[in-house]
């Protein structure tokens, strides 16, 4: 049986960093939980591939002189972001 090198996060840790990971990268939580969000994001790969793919969306996002959004744009990517941590 394989085992993965990367050590195994609680999910309820892994849901919790997702939640905040928005948050995260505007900056507005406080130091202690960015604290816990570096290093959850250090050790678990998976949370670490979400913080990557929402900071390419959201610097797309403020590139806005490249690509004009269509209407419901953010609305149908947060529902997408939200099936996918699920
Ligand atoms: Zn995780």
């Amino acid at each position: 049986m394989v085992q993965l090198s990367v050590p195994t996060a609680p999910p309820a840790l892994c849901e919790w960093t997702r939640g905040k990971l928005s948050a995260y990268l505007d900056g507005d939580l406080h130091r202690g939980a960015r604290a816990q969000i570096d290093s959850h994001l250090r050790l678990c790969r998976a949370c670490r591939v979400h913080y990557i793919t929402l900071r390419n969306v959201v610097a797309l996002l403020g590139d806005r002189r490249s690509m004009p959004l269509p209407v419901g744009f953010s609305q149908r990517l947060r529902e997408r972001v939200q099936q996918s941590v699920r």
